[in-house]
Parts: C-alpha cells; sequence; structure tokens
C-alpha cells in the first residue's frame, strides 16, 4: 500500500454508541494499525435536531474502555483539526458555492409544503416523487431562473437548499474492497441536499468535504451507508478530488429471525448491544461492561462479526488482531449476533485471566457486602470456581458459602437428609476432628477410608456432607472446600444441619 494509510471513525452524537459502530471503530482501528496507519474519530454532529447531550463523551469513554482509543480526535493531536463537525460549520459554505459555480449543484427554494404536495401528487398517481433530473427543471430551482433572479431571491432571505445536480444516464462501476464491482444507475438517484439556508451543511457534504481535507484514505464503514457511496463518489469527481477506497461491512443480524440488529434489542431481549452503561429519564440501556464482560472479549468476539482469518481460530488478542486483519477477509454477508457465545468468549477470558488479577476484580463485591478475607484465600476460592463461571459478576453466587454459612437449606436436597443422616455425621464430625493435616486431598483420603472400612455408601455422607456446608448440592469439589473453610468452621456447619434439619 503506497499512500499513507488514514482511517476515521465517524460517529453522529444521537446517542450511546451501538454495538454495530463499535465494531465499525474497531475495523478501522484495526486496519489502521494493521497498515502503520492513523484511526481517527471525527464526530459528525451537523444534524443539530438529533443531537443528545452526553452521547460524545460516550464514545470517547466507550473506545478508551475498550483499548482502541483514536489516535487523533477532539483534544488529541489535532493535527487537522477541528475534529468536531459543528466547530468546523465556517469551512463548507465556501465549498457549496464552489459546486454551484462549476454547475454541480444548484438552489432549491421549494418550500416543505410544495414538496408536500408534489409527493400527494405523486402518491395519487400510484408513484412515488423523487427529486432529481426528471423534475429538477420543473421545481422551484436555480436551474430555471437567471442567476439575477437566483441572487435577489436569495438576497431577500428566501430559504434555499443547495442539492447535487446529479449525472444523467450514467452507469458508475463502483470498487468495494469488501463488495468488488458495485454497479449504481445515475438516473436512479436523487438530488440530496448538500447545505441549508441556515448555513450548516449536511452529513453528506460535511463527510466528503472532511474526509478530504483530513486525508482520509479509506472509507471503512456499515453496509447501510452503501446507498451513499455512489453519490460521494460522484462529489469527489465534482470537487476534482482523489476519492478514497470504501469497504462497507456487512450488516449485524438479530440472534433470532433476520433482520438488522438494533439498539432497541439489547434490553428487549435480554443482553447488552452497547459497550457501556446508558441512562437517560426513559430508563437504563444496559452496557457490557457494567455486565461483566471484559473489553479484550469484547473486541475478539466483534472482530468475529463479519471477519475470519480463514483458520477455525477464534480467540485473539487485540495484538494477534491487528496482525491477522485482512479487509479482504470480510464477509458480504450479514453476522448473526449470537448473544450465548459472545458470553463463552467471556468465559474464556475469564479462565485464562490470572487467579490473583480475578480476585482483585471480586474484592469491591465483597466488600459492598462487608465480607473481609485475605487475598490469599480469595486468590483459592476464584481458582475453584472460575471454571464454570462467565463472569466475575457470578462469583458470589457461585462461591457465597466459602464466606456465610447457609441460613436455609435447598428443598429438593434436603430429600438426601435421611434418618441415619444425623447420625453418619455425627461420626463424621470424629473423623474430621482427628485429622492433623487439613487440605484437601489428605481430608479427602481420610474420609473415604472411614467409609470404605466401614462399608458406607458414598452419596449417604457426601451429599449430606455438602449440603451442610453449602445450603444446596452445589459448588466445586467438596473437599477444597472443606479445605478453605477449615476444620472448625466445617464442623459448626454440620453440627448446625443436625440440629436444623
Ligand atoms: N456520521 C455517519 C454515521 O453516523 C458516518 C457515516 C460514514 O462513515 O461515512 O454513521
Amino acid at each position: 500500500m503506497s499512500k499513507q494509510v488514514r482511517v476515521r471513525f465517524a460517529p453522529s452524537p444521537t446517542g450511546p454508541l451501538h454495538i454495530g459502530g463499535v465494531r465499525t471503530a474497531l475495523f478501522n482501528y484495526l486496519f489502521a494499525k494493521k497498515n502503520g496507519g492513523t484511526f481517527f474519530l471525527r464526530i459528525e454532529d451537523t444534524d443539530q435536531n438529533r443531537f443528545v447531550p452526553g452521547a460524545e463523551a460516550y464514545i470517547m469513554e466507550a473506545l478508551e474502555w475498550l483499548g482502541i482509543a483514536p489516535d487523533e480526535t477532539i483534544g488529541k493531536n489535532e493535527k487537522f483539526g477541528p475534529y468536531k463537525q459543528s466547530e468546523r460549520k465556517h469551512l463548507y459554505q465556501e465549498y457549496a458555492d464552489q459546486l454551484i459555480n462549476s454547475g454541480w449543484a444548484y438552489y432549491a427554494f421549494d418550500t416543505a409544503d410544495a414538496l408536500d404536495a408534489h409527493r400527494k401528487e405523486h402518491e395519487e398517481n400510484g408513484k412515488t416523487f423523487i427529486y432529481n433530473h426528471h423534475n429538477r427543471e420543473k421545481l422551484d430551482t436555480s436551474l430555471v431562473l437567471s442567476t439575477e433572479e437566483t441572487a435577489k431571491r436569495i438576497a431577500n432571505g428566501d430559504a434555499y437548499v443547495i442539492r447535487f445536480k446529479t449525472p444523467v444516464d450514467e452507469t458508475l462501476h463502483l470498487q468495494d474492497i469488501i463488495r468488488g464491482d458495485v454497479k449504481f444507475d445515475t438516473n436512479l438517484l436523487d438530488d440530496k441536499v448538500l447545505f441549508k439556508s441556515d448555513g450548516m451543511p449536511t452529513y453528506h457534504l460535511a463527510n466528503i468535504v472532511d474526509d478530504h481535507l483530513m486525508e482520509t484514505s479509506h472509507v471503512i464503514r456499515g453496509e447501510e451507508w452503501l446507498p451513499s457511496m455512489p453519490l460521494h463518489v460522484l462529489l469527489y469527481r465534482a470537487f476534482g478530488w482523489e476519492a478514497p477506497e470504501f469497504a462497507h461491512l456487512p450488516l449485524i443480524l438479530k440472534p433470532i429471525g433476520n433482520g438488522k440488529l438494533s439498539k432497541r434489542d439489547g434490553d428487549k431481549l435480554g443482553f447488552p448491544v452497547f459497550p457501556l452503561e446508558w441512562k437517560t429519564d426513559e430508563g437504563t440501556s444496559s452496557g457490557y461492561k457494567e455486565n461483566g464482560f471484559f473489553p479484550e472479549a469484547v473486541i475478539n468476539f466483534l472482530a468475529m462479526l463479519g471477519w475470519n482469518d480463514g483458520t477455525d481460530k477464534e480467540l485473539y488478542s487485540l495484538d494477534e488482531l491487528i496482525a491477522s486483519f485482512d479487509l479482504n477477509r470480510v464477509h458480504k454477508a450479514g453476522a448473526k449476533f449470537d448473544p450465548d457465545k459472545n458470553k463463552w468468549f467471556n468465559h474464556q477470558y475469564l479462565v485464562q485471566a490470572a487467579d490473583a488479577d480475578l480476585a482483585i476484580a471480586y474484592s469491591p463485591i465483597l466488600e459492598e457486602k462487608g465480607i473481609e478475607v485475605n487475598q490469599e484465600k480469595l486468590t483459592k476460592i476464584v481458582s475453584l470456581i472460575k471454571e464454570r463461571a462467565h463472569f466475575v459478576t457470578e462469583f458470589w453466587e457461585m462461591s457465597d458459602f466459602f464466606f456465610v454459612a447457609p441460613t436455609e437449606y435447598d428443598a429438593k436436597a434436603k430429600k438426601n437428609w435421611k434418618e441415619e443422616t444425623p447420625l453418619l455425621m455425627q461420626q463424621l464430625i470424629v473423623v474430621l476432628e482427628s485429622i492433623e493435616d487439613f487440605s484437601s486431598m489428605n481430608i479427602e483420603t481420610i474420609v473415604k477410608e472411614w467409609m470404605t472400612v466401614n462399608e458406607i455408601v458414598m452419596g449417604k455422607v457426601m451429599q449430606p456432607f455438602r449440603l451442610s456446608l453449602v445450603g444446596a448440592l452445589k459448588g466445586p469439589h467438596l473437599f477444597d472446600i472443606v479445605e478453605v473453610i477449615g476444620k472448625d468452621e466445617t464442623i459448626a456447619r454440620i453440627n448446625k444441619a443436625i440440629s436444623i434439619l
């Protein structure tokens, strides 16, 4: 690749960053890093009606948490700044004028009411009103006014928009890195609005001008922008600029059925679709972070949504992703979002994580419950339970009995407490009391020996024993629990069970 790679993530701050947006950011990041290039973040906030306070900070925080922060953005290496379009407002008029002067754009004065009337009239005749070459010369545009008349109306303060004058009768053969040759018939395109008389550009104009000024080499974005590609390429032609290369990423699909995964799916179907929690007056949308996902796991599962390296490999660190990533291996077809698989990824990272680090992550949960425990013991506990966990947030439920004696006993499990059980448990206490080396393996050997010698069936002891310590028939290897909670506590719990059950 000869030219310097510069790619951008260009979200509109209309709300929290959806997981699809995060995937777009990630693929841009990976592509930049793979090619020794730059990844920058530009905030596209030209549509003031859709502006949501807090969204911009959220986007930056989310990328930061995920470990894919941009190299350049607002307040950071502002080489081509500002990185926020509302602060670049003064730039766009000149470019809109340039297109007017070169005949690539025209003024349109049609009022909202007039446009509505055209739409209605078309509908009545079973047609759809498209503002383009079919009718642009019959509408209220500068194409049918003299230069003087146009100037007069603008001076009079008539509201206008500037529209792109789409060329007619042309088939555009455009190249998309993922999709290959994509054809568009220019006669089917509408003359999009580029600029409004309030001095604001629309997305299309601002996006092209900025990508040019910020020296964007590749535009990597969601498939929903593919229909805009012909207009964008034509805009580059109109300005006489070299267009960047394009890559439109596949949609992320709902886990069941068809259709694009939407912002609402998450809470409807019970899994997060946002990196971080997002709170509004209407409620809270849950986030991966707050749900106990590791950022590395989120990155990993997002990378696999629409891409693989051609092997069966699924687990990648960020560095491995950078090394393997290839836009040419991104699929065209939509990628199904699979919440269970995402949990599986988190589980893999959890199992790989150092027990001591997981203990540190678990500590605040215990602190909140007023439980004090030394890190060494906690590390041991974590090592016993993590194989079965997906999240650190599940640890408490899986290990509460290490810290507090059961106060209730599982109703079903209680059926294992038979008439002869109290006597057996009393004998067990005697055996336990005699043990000097209170390590899991030694306790197990001695207890099992006692059972063999006395011809006691395993289940008759083991299940009530577990029930006494845990309150249910769950948890890791029983003798590991016994070792961790210690002799006195073990015996106290058995005695408690005898008196209650
Ligand atoms: N502002 C657009 C968005 O919200 C950017 C699309 C593009 O990358 O060109 O997704």
